[in-house]
């Protein structure tokens, strides 16, 4: 209803109203529809002017590339005027020259794929179709908007991660002169900034989860590699292409056991960054030592840097290292049960639930085992009995306080009321029982005669 009345207003004003992109492609899938563009031949000036004339609130999105956000009745919409770009020499994302359009045709041939090229009129509903995009829609195929689609993936490199993302997302298939014309202009993705090149990345990493096409992760991710496109954004992981493991354990190369660990895994963006890049250091722990041992350390070192480049939240920098480094432990399950409750216990609740998950991940990734995953199911079950006998996961978790322990034992507070804690805290990680107060001060005694 917003929308038809919004295109009551522009139909005032002398513009047809359509939508365009993700808005029309979708309905015809049988997707949901996850934000509103739309098109005409109204400058941006003059949306403005209406908006302000009209009282309905605007954003200035981007007005020098003809581009304002709507906000009436509810809805929220992204109005971008019909245009023609030129874009400078170099991949980079930003036109040079925008000039505006009274023509649909030519709006049409400046869009990415045909599918996002379709318009709908909103008031009468009728489609206008400037690049075949309803036939590639049924066959479920990306193909450039230009009978020249270099120039379509030369202008703009962001265009090869869109395609990446879409693929993804939909389960389509990249059409032949596409896929090439991308694939020879992926050296422009390094025109484009982290913060952009991360935004796609992580929809493919979550693509699953967006319409709940089963497969995204890896068909995106595979795609990035066959584009070369991987090699420039991901370089460090694209050095697994062809690093071969033992056969009893890995059906896959290093990067393709890292694509299936990721699809392997729930969506959850630290998470599938983890499976990502789990085991990005092998290639470089194989060439410094001649074996794969400390790839998880390494990898966790590399992986920040990787992580940092792409602009990625401190947040999430630190959860996804901290998870590479710990993700050998107890690889062969032989630890011991309390060597594990110290582990889970120094992990935190949180991170072993992630580190159980990613066990499972690297697994099933391997393409060598199904079903359960022995010592992730042996470190889960330990954990959830530690959380029911109410095991202290930190030392605020304690029964007693450092305050309590200084007067049961006589003496200052100092340094070895911290030692103290940090051994009562380990103990009970054994013997989650003992946590209460008459247990802790008794133990307390002979954890302050022995430091
Ligand atoms: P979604 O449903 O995921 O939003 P979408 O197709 O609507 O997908 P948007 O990123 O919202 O994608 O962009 C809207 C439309 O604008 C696209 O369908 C496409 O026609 C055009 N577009 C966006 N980014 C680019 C680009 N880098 N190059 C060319 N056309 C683009
Ligand atoms: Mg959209």
């Amino acid at each position: 209803m917003p929308l038809i009345r919004l295109a009551q207003l522009f139909a005032a004003a002398g513009h047809t109203l359509y939508g365009v992109g993700g808005m029309v492609r979708n309905p015809l899938l049988g997707l949901p529809v996850t934000d509103n563009d739309v098109t005409s031949s109204m400058t941006p000036g003059e949306v403005m002017a209406m908006c302000r004339d009209k009282g309905i609130k605007y954003l200035d999105i981007g007005a020098a590339f003809g581009m304002v956000e709507l906000h009436y009745m509810g809805g929220v919409f992204q109005h971008t005027t019909f245009r023609r770009d030129t874009y400078p020499t170099g991949g980079g994302h930003r036109p040079q020259a925008v000039s505006y359009s009274g023509d649909i045709n030519e709006d049409a041939f400046r869009r990415d794929f045909t599918v996002n090229a379709i318009y709908k009129n909103i008031l009468t509903g009728r489609i206008t179709d400037p690049t075949g995009g309803m036939q590639d829609l049924k066959n479920r195929l990306l193909r450039a908007t230009s009978k020249d689609p270099a120039v379509i993936m030369g202008d703009d490199a962001l265009r090869i991660m869109r395609m990446a993302r879409f693929a993804s997302e939909l389960g389509f298939e990249a059409e032949r002169g596409t896929l090439e014309a991308a694939r020879a202009c992926a050296a422009g993705l390094a025109d484009i900034s982290p913060e952009r090149i991360r935004e796609e990345l992580d929809r493919i990493l979550l693509s699953d989860a967006k319409y709940g096409i089963p497969g995204g992760p890896y068909r995106g991710l595979e795609l990035l590699d066959k584009l070369e496109a991987l090699d420039v954004i991901l370089p460090e992981l694209a050095k697994g292409r062809g690093v071969a493991q033992k056969p009893q354990y890995h059906k896959y190369d290093v990067l393709h056991h890292c694509f299936h660990a990721v699809d392997c895994i729930e969506p959850s963006l630290t998470l599938r960054l983890a499976a990502l890049l789990h085991d990005v250091g092998k290639p470089a722990a194989l060439e410094a030592t001649g074996c794969m041992y400390t790839h998880d350390r390494l990898g966790a070192d590399m992986a920040q840097g990787i992580l940092q480049r792409l602009k990625y939240p401190g947040a999430v920098i630190r959860d996804v290292t901290a998870l590479i480094r710990n993700h050998m432990f107890d690889l062969r399950t032989e630890a011991k049960e309390n060597t594990i409750r110290l582990w889970l216990q120094e992990m935190g609740i949180e991170r072993s639930r992630q580190l159980i998950a990613l066990r499972r991940a690297d697994v099933h990734g391997s393409g060598r085992i199904e079903g359960p995953v022995e010592s992730a199911d042996r470190w889960e079950r330990i954990l959830e009995s530690m959380i029911a006998a109410g095991a202290p996961f930190e030392e605020r978790q304690l029964a007693v306080t450092g305050a309590d322990i200084a007067g049961y034992l006589g003496i200052p507070p100092s340094p070895r009321i911290g030692y103290i804690k940090a051994g009562l805290l380990r103990h009970c990680a054994k013997r989650p029982e003992d946590n209460n107060k008459t247990a802790l001060l008794r133990l307390s005694r002979d954890l302050v005669n022995n430091s």
